[in-house]
């Protein structure tokens, strides 16, 4: 497949700059304007965080973009980033009326224009409620932990967030590429957040930095945020070779500027076909890899990434080879990775999940010679963390009452993809920051208001 024409070969840097266009004043203006502002709005019910959609549009067209964005914000505190990431045509967008007869009322895009206009014009969109005594620790500042600090700081809490990252902002700031979320846009909402009084201390892991039971002590209530971890090993020969990437390791080093590897020219392998799968194959082709094949042992229909992901992997040039597993990793004298053997697959019968399960075809096996090969197998849990609060569990997905996201210890609540689990929806910011406003107000009904009834 030919490679996109948006790629730069002389400016990589520039392959990482944004790739959707802000809409002009006119745009936005005219966009509004199609807006049916709807009684009873289908969007706002789509959106996870419901926002008020009809309202936030509304205030755009009259030109009120302070007013826009802090309806926006006062829903969703990543409502910046979301304007970006969400997909909107599975939610919000794809409830809008206009379906039936035209299009759907951009919405992404005008919550981008009243966003960015409250970064460029550097508003403080929320004050910090009157302090109520307690204390509240976070841990893990992404944006289950900054929506849930958010809505405690508003209602009066002294919030501590625990971040084991450099910086705040979790897979918004280092794991979702560049050139769909820009690092300053993330930075922008952990600013809005620090600005009601949160303290954010990075580079201190809950478990390592500080104990679990320190938090328990000193804390009267915590939240658990902390998501995901790395991406599981393969499990195959030759893992430990050089050039091998954990995708979410990869990506991280592309938004920080700390890749070392010249991509230029590479053949690359991407192992899965998820969001991250994804991100790791566009990343390299932004890099300058010549060729880039994404494996996936089911096939297309299977795959997890959103439609809208995988056309834009297909325009930017990378090939899919579908029924195809990796079943060794081949390297030279160096040490350093060469080849990656794999095996055709069947698909069998469907499995507990009702997924079909893929089967190796005897007898399938070729080499693809490459330079690198990216992991994109889902995400481990952190059940060290998990253990060391003493929670309840399954698989490392921490067991939560669905109704207000208390823990096996009513102490905790957990919030975010450290929740996430087969069956429970989709692993997105919008349900993290929903979620981390619901653990928020459950928190404040214990130890508030149940003290005053
Ligand atoms: C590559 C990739 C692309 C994605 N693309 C999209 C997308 O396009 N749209 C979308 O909606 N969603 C996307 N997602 C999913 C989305 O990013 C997550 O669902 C969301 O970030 C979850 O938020 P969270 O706060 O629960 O976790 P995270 O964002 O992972 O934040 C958790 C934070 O906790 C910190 N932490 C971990 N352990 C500790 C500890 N022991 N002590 C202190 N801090 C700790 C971490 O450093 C991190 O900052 C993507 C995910 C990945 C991996
Ligand atoms: S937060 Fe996401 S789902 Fe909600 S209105 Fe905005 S773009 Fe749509």
């Amino acid at each position: 497949m030919e490679k996109s024409q948006r790629i730069s070969y002389t400016n990589l840097e520039k392959n990482f700059q944004e790739v959707e266009r802000a809409l002009t004043k006119q745009e936005a203006i005219e966009e509004s304007n199609r807006c049916l502002y709807c009684y009873d709005a289908p969007c706002i019910k789509a959106c996870p965080t419901g926002i008020d959609i009809p309202t936030f549009i509304k205030k755009i067209a009259s030109g009120n973009l302070l007013g826009s964005a802090k309806t926006i914000m006062s829903s969703n505190p990543v409502g910046a980033s979301c304007a970006r990431v969400c997909p909107t045509e599975e939610l919000c967008e794809g409830a809008c009326v206009l379906n039936h007869s035209t299009k759907p009322i951009m919405i992404g895009n005008l919550q981008r224009y009243a966003t960015d206009w409250a970064i460029a014009n550097d508003q403080t969109l929320f004050e910090p409620g009157a302090s109520n005594g307690k204390k509240v620790a976070v841990v893990g500042g992404g944006p289950a932990g900054l929506s849930a600090a958010r809505e405690l700081a508003r209602l009066g809490y002294e919030v501590t967030i625990f971040e084991a990252s450099e910086k705040a902002g979790g897979l918004n700031t280092y794991g979702i590429v560049s050139f769909r979320l820009p690092q300053s846009i993330s930075f922008w909402e952990v600013e809005q957040v620090k600005k009601l009084n949160v303290t954010i201390k990075t580079n201190t892991r809950v478990g390592k930095d500080i104990s679990a039971a320190e938090l328990l002590e000193n804390f009267d209530s915590i939240v658990l945020a902390a998501g995901m971890s790395s991406v599981p090993q393969l499990g195959i020969e030759g893992e430990e070779l050089s050039g091998v990437y954990d995708a979410i390791e990869f990506v991280k080093s592309t938004k920080s500027g700390r890749l070392t590897e010249d991509f230029i020219g590479k053949r690359v392998v991407v192992v899965g076909a998820g969001n991250t799968a994804i991100d790791g194959a566009t990343c390299s082709i932004r890099l300058g890899a010549e060729n880039v094949k994404i494996l996936y042992r089911r096939t297309e229909e299977e795959m997890t990434a959103y439609d809208f992901e995988y056309e834009f992997a297909k325009q930017d040039g990378v090939e899919f080879r579908w029924l195809t597993a990796p079943k060794r990793i081949i390297g030279d004298e160096n040490g350093r990775v060469t080849g990656i053997e794999c095996s055709k697959m069947q698909l069998g019968e469907p499995d507990v999940d009702g997924r079909r399960k893929p089967k190796v075809v005897e007898g399938s096996e070729f080499i693809l010679p490459v330079d690198a090969i990216i992991k994109a197998i889902g995400q481990n849990r952190h059940l060290e963390l998990i253990e060391e609060l003493g929670l309840h569990h399954n698989g490392g997905v921490v067991t939560v009452n669905p109704e207000n996201y208390q823990t096996s210890n009513p102490k905790i609540f957990a919030c975010g993809d450290i929740v996430f689990g087969k069956g429970k929806g989709d692993a997105m910011v919008v349900t993290a920051a929903q979620q981390g406003k619901e653990a928020a107000y459950s928190i404040h009904r214990q130890l508030t208001l149940a003290g005053t009834a």
